[in-house]
C-alpha cells in the first residue's frame, strides 16, 4: 500500500499555493469600483457635448466623416472648432483622442474649456480637435479600425513600416496570446520571468515603443499612414505651414501617478525652448526617456513626426498625460482585450476585458475624474492666457 507523508515545509508551502491561487481567483472575478459621470465615456454623448460647446463659440466647426462606423452603426467623425483669425501668426491646438479608449478625458477637458466664451488674442487662434480617434472611443479600443496604434503610426517614409524590437518579437507569446482570454491567466509570473530577463527598463522600451511585424498584436504601428492620421497630415499641412509659433496640448492616460499628470515634452531640460516653456506656462516639463521615467521613446507620433511636416513654423508640442494603475496593470489589460478582440467572432463592447481597458485608461473613481479634468482646464487656460506673450517667439531671450 502506497502512503504518502508531506513534510511540514512541503505542506506549508502547499497551503501558501494554494492560499495565493485563491486570492488571485477572488481578485481577478472582484467587480470593478462604479463609475462616476464627471468623464463620460459614450463617444456619441461626448460628441455632442462638444459640438454644443462649439456652437456657443463664434468659431467654424468642421468635421471628417471616417469610413467605419461605431458599434451600433454611427457615424464617426473628427471634429474641429477654429476660434479666431485663419491667418492667424499663433496658435494654440488642443487634440483629444489619438488613443480611443483615452480620449475621454480628453474630450471632457475640451467642452468643460467651452463652457466659457473663448476669445483669441489679436494674430492668433484656438483651435480643438475633438476625437482623433473617434473609432477607438467607440469601440472602446486604444487603437482604431486596423488594430493600429495613431501614435506609433504617423510616418512619411512608407519604408518605415517595417520591423520590430527583439525583446518584441521574444516576448511575443507572452503579448499576443491566441485564444480567449480568461481572468485566471499566467500573465504574472510570465511578466516577473521576463522583466527578470530583460530588465524594466529595455521590456518597456520594446513592448511600448512599438512595431510594425505582427498586424494584430498590441502596439502595431500599420502597414500605412491611416485615415486619421492622414486627416491631420492633411489639416497641419493646410492650416499651420505658414503659422509662426504653434503650441499644442495633446491630452492621453495611462502613464504616470494616480491622476497627476506628466508634460511630456521632447527636449532636453536645459534646451532654450525647455526653458521658455517652462516659464511661460510655469511649469515642469517631463523628458519621454525611457530611464528616468513613465515614458519611453516611440517612432511614428505625432509629437516628434509633426515638426518635420512644418519646418517652418516653431512648435512646442506638450503631450499632457495623466497617470492610473501603472504599467504593469495596464499591459495586462491591453494583453486580455486585444487577445478577446481578435478572437471572438463579434466583439462586444461590454465584454469584461473591455470593462478592464476602459478601467485602466479612464478610471470610474470621481475623484481621479476630477483631478483630470481640472489639470486639463488649469493646462489649457493656462495657453490661453499666455497666447499673447512675445516669448514664444523666443524674444526676448528666456533668461532675459
Ligand atoms: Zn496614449
Amino acid at each position: 500500500m502506497l502512503k504518502f507523508s508531506f513534510s511540514p515545509w512541503l505542506r506549508a508551502l502547499l497551503i501558501l499555493g494554494l492560499a495565493t491561487l485563491g486570492g488571485y481567483a477572488y481578485w481577478a472575478h472582484s467587480p470593478l469600483p462604479e463609475r462616476a459621470d464627471i468623464v463620460p465615456t459614450q463617444y456619441l454623448r461626448l460628441k455632442r457635448d462638444f459640438i454644443e460647446g462649439a456652437r456657443s463659440q463664434s468659431g467654424e466647426i468642421n468635421s471628417f466623416i471616417l469610413n467605419s462606423t461605431g458599434p451600433n452603426g454611427e457615424q464617426l467623425t473628427i471634429d474641429t472648432l477654429w476660434i479666431g483669425e485663419k491667418t492667424a501668426e499663433k496658435i494654440f491646438l488642443h487634440i483629444s483622442g489619438t488613443h480611443g479608449v483615452e480620449g475621454y478625458a480628453g474630450s471632457a477637458i475640451q467642452s468643460a474649456l467651452l463652457q466659457e466664451k473663448l476669445v483669441a488674442p489679436d494674430n492668433s487662434a484656438i483651435v480643438f480637435l475633438h476625437a482623433l480617434n473617434p473609432w477607438g472611443m467607440a469601440h472602446k479600443r486604444r487603437v482604431n479600425e486596423s488594430n493600429v496604434d495613431l501614435n506609433r503610426n504617423f510616418i512619411g517614409d512608407k519604408s518605415k513600416f517595417s520591423g520590430s524590437p527583439q525583446g518584441y518579437r521574444d516576448a511575443e507569446w507572452f503579448l499576443n496570446p491566441e485564444g480567449l482570454p480568461s481572468r485566471m491567466d499566467l500573465f504574472f509570473p510570465n511578466a516577473i520571468f521576463l522583466i527578470g530577463r530583460y530588465g524594466f527598463a529595455t521590456l518597456k522600451q520594446a513592448i511600448a515603443g512599438g512595431q510594425y511585424d505582427f498586424p494584430h498584436g498590441i502596439y502595431y504601428g500599420g502597414s500605412r499612414m491611416e485615415s486619421s492620421n492622414r486627416f491631420l497630415k492633411r489639416f497641419l499641412l493646410q492650416n499651420f505651414s505658414k503659422v509662426k509659433t504653434l503650441i499644442v496640448v495633446e491630452v492621453h492616460t495611462g502613464l504616470g501617478e494616480w491622476g497627476k499628470d506628466l508634460l511630456f515634452w521632447p527636449l532636453d531640460a536645459e534646451h532654450p525652448k525647455t526653458l521658455r516653456l517652462s516659464k511661460l506656462i510655469d511649469e515642469k516639463l517631463d523628458s519621454d526617456d525611457p530611464r528616468d521615467g513613465a515614458g519611453f521613446k516611440t517612432p511614428g507620433d505625432l509629437q516628434g513626426e509633426a515638426p518635420k511636416l512644418l519646418p517652418d513654423t516653431d512648435i512646442y508640442w506638450i503631450v499632457q498625460e495623466f497617470g492610473t494603475y501603472g504599467p504593469i496593470a495596464t499591459l495586462r489589460a491591453l494583453i486580455n482585450e486585444n487577445a478577446y478582440q481578435q478572437s471572438a467572432e463579434r466583439p462586444d463592447t461590454s465584454h469584461w476585458s473591455k470593462a478592464e481597458l476602459l478601467e485602466i485608461f479612464t478610471p470610474g473613481n470621481a475623484e481621479w475624474q476630477q483631478m483630470v479634468l481640472d489639470r486639463g482646464i488649469a493646462i489649457g487656460r493656462k495657453v490661453i492666457k499666455k497666447l499673447a506673450d512675445p516669448l514664444w517667439q523666443g524674444d526676448p531671450s528666456p533668461e532675459g
